[in-house]
């Protein structure tokens, strides 16, 4: 039985207390859905990848020195963090047009942007995630200038990190979102990047074949989710050519510990 507090409830990942103060634990579930929840599904494993994909991205982060929440991977669906004040905000960055840009802006789909674009959505699933601007964010009291000004300063060296990371594996980084929270450290604060980064928050088209390796799987029906995501995992380093072929059941991932 699970008598940890439970912190908070989301869509792909439940946040537990964590054992000191300052730290929470975030738990990986295989729930995957799309427009705004009307599309909900279990995908069996998919926890466990997103769990170690995002410890791969976050770790590698915090090595280059952009701070983020991560601190350890505890288990096979489990991350110890630390705790921040979220920003109720979803930051994403496109480098190629998809998803709601051709929907909104009639882009064809595949076009390579002429400069990575920033946006920022309004985190309310009531309103569904509204595409807001600076001026709303500010005057709403959501962050002030110069957190945005760190906001975009991160994301932009978070796609520069990740679209290197995955151009070497065989991968185009589409788009990704990112959250970010406020971190307390004495009477400083300073923002970090907070949330998760795995296929379930990025755009990722294998270079070659345009196929989609992403939750787009999910959204557009495309089927072989779990085989995707083992994909990436794979060529990433993560998991070995055997796991990758037990794409249908809980994936046996290498444990260090
Ligand atoms: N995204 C996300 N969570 C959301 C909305 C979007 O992780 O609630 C990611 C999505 O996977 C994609 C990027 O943000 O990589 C841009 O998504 P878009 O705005 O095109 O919206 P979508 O088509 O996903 O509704």
């Amino acid at each position: 039985m699970n008598r940890r507090r439970r912190i908070y409830e989301g869509k792909a990942k439940t946040l537990y207390e964590g054992p000191e103060p300052g730290t929470l634990i975030q738990f990986f579930k295989d729930d995957v859905t799309a427009f705004n929840t009307k599309k909900h599904e279990i995908f069996d494993g998919k926890g466990v990848l997103n769990n170690r994909i995002s410890e791969y991205v976050f770790d590698n982060l915090n090595r280059i020195g952009i701070p983020t929440h991560f601190i350890k991977r505890m288990n096979m669906r489990e991350q110890l963090i630390k705790e921040v004040e979220m920003i109720p905000l979803e930051i994403v960055v496109r480098n190629i047009a998809a998803g709601q840009m051709i929907q909104h802006l009639g882009v064809k789909e595949g076009t390579v942007l002429p400069r990575s674009i920033i946006e920022f959505y309004y985190k309310n699933n009531a309103l569904n995630d509204p595409l807001v601007s600076e001026e709303h964010i500010t005057a709403f009291g959501w962050a002030s200038p110069s957190e945005i000004d760190d906001m975009m300063a991160l994301i932009i060296r978070v796609n520069d990190f990740l679209s290197g990371l995955f151009w070497g594996i065989g991968i185009q980084l589409v788009d990704f979102k990112i959250e970010c929270g406020r971190l307390f450290e004495g009477d400083l604060m300073r923002i970090i990047v907070a949330d998760e980064i795995s296929p379930d928050s990025c755009r990722l088209w294998d270079i070659k074949t345009k196929r989609k390796m992403d939750k787009d799987c999910f959204r557009e029906n495309l089927g072989g989710m779990i085989e995707n995501y083992c994909e990436v995992a794979f060529r990433l380093g993560i998991i070995n050519q055997k796991e990758t072929q037990r794409a249908t059941g809980p994936i046996l991932v290498k444990s260090d510990q």
